[in-house]
């Protein structure tokens, strides 16, 4: 709730400026030692929730969609952005070469960071093709791009929620270009070998009970490498806690998910 003092502040700040005045004294509201968020360089006391609350998050130890203290009071970043974005830093070549990025149901916050390298040619695309959030719609299912079009994909916490998964993953494969990779993530549980899904299980309260989420079609296992395995893709389970002078060091000062693995897939040159 806003005081009369503040109400009356945000009158007299223009519109364009008002953004940059909230993102400092969000910054000053929440300062602190214990961590750092490396989206917006804010120096935090604490993170704040993030996720759902479901038994079956917990009973499947799924990572990636169980409740926990994540997000960042600041720019609002989860901890998924954070370590995705310094993967891309130090383990990829994209902010340092020009490259055809494809980014499906993009993360408001990455966006924002990679739309200022102008050596990238970057599309935004999801189902939901409002303007405001992507470029253009797309169905990830039927892509309408010939083969080897994009140098590289981001595309996370998508294909739990298509119903054709494996069709999504070709199409994903077919059109990056050989040599070419993909950054998948998705919640997965680390006690579940197989993946659960049932057809039959299609309310949001059954979808809720049964994966975490009211709009998920399934809870992915050990099983969804080879799933993408399938589809053609080398994929890499990148353990970023084995490099701790990337990601934030012994103390995790990004808050990122120890559990959290990336599934890094090439397309083979
Ligand atoms: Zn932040």
């Amino acid at each position: 709730m806003q005081s009369t003092i503040e109400t009356l502040f945000w009158l007299f700040v223009p519109i364009p400026r008002q953004s940059r005045f909230e993102s400092v004294r969000l910054k000053f509201a929440n300062i602190g030692f214990r961590y750092e968020c490396p989206l917006c360089q804010a120096r935090l006391g604490s993170l704040h929730p993030l996720g759902e609350n479901f038994p079956v998050l917990v009973e499947k130890n799924v990572v990636g969609g169980r409740q926990r203290n994540a997000r960042c009071p600041c720019c609002k970043s989860s901890d998924r952005e954070r370590l995705i974005y310094r993967f891309l830093l130090y383990q990829t070549d994209l902010f340092s070469r020009p490259t055809k990025l494809l980014h499906v149901a993009p993360e408001k916050r990455l966006t924002k960071l990679i739309a200022k390298f102008s050596h990238l040619d970057y599309l935004t695309a999801d189902l939901d093709s409002s303007p405001s959030r992507v470029m253009e719609q797309m169905d990830i299912t039927d892509i309408h791009y010939p083969d080897a079009s994009f140098d590289a994909i981001l595309c996370n916490h998508v294909l739990e929620h298509v119903p054709e998964d494996r069709v999504a993953m070709s199409e994903l494969y077919r059109v990056l270009r050989p040599g070419g990779w993909a950054i998948l993530q998705v919640p997965i549980s680390l006690t579940l070998d197989t993946t659960f899904e049932d057809p039959s299980i299609s309310s949001p309260e059954e979808r809720e009970r049964a994966y975490g989420q009211h709009n998920h079609v399934r809870l992915y296992g050990r099983d969804y490498i080879q799933r993408l395995q399938n589809a053609g893709f080398i994929v890499n389970e990148f353990i970023w806690s084995k490099y701790p002078q990337y990601f934030g060091g012994s103390k995790n000062k990004y808050g990122l998910n120890p559990d959290e693995i990336i599934f890094f897939a090439v397309k083979q040159s």
